[in-house]
């Protein structure tokens, strides 16, 4: 699946909402429960969301707008 440029709602997950664990795409580790991090929703397409290290998606954003 190649990079989309649909529109992402970000959201930031405080520690006491994390409460379960979830798999970062950026580092492809676990996001530990309790731990801030963030939610990126695309805006058309809700249940493609994925949890993200706010430093994961700091770098992904980056590399984004660096383009290829
Ligand atoms: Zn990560």
């Amino acid at each position: 699946m190649s990079g989309t440029l649909d529109p992402e709602i970000v959201y930031p997950v405080q520690p006491y909402q994390a409460a379960k664990a979830y798999v970062c795409p950026g580092c492809e580790t676990t996001i530990a429960p309790g731990t801030y991090h963030l939610v990126v929703v695309p805006e058309f397409e809700p249940d493609l969301r994925r949890h993200w290290h706010h430093g994961c998606w700091y770098k992904e954003t980056r590399r984004r707008g660096e383009g290829a």
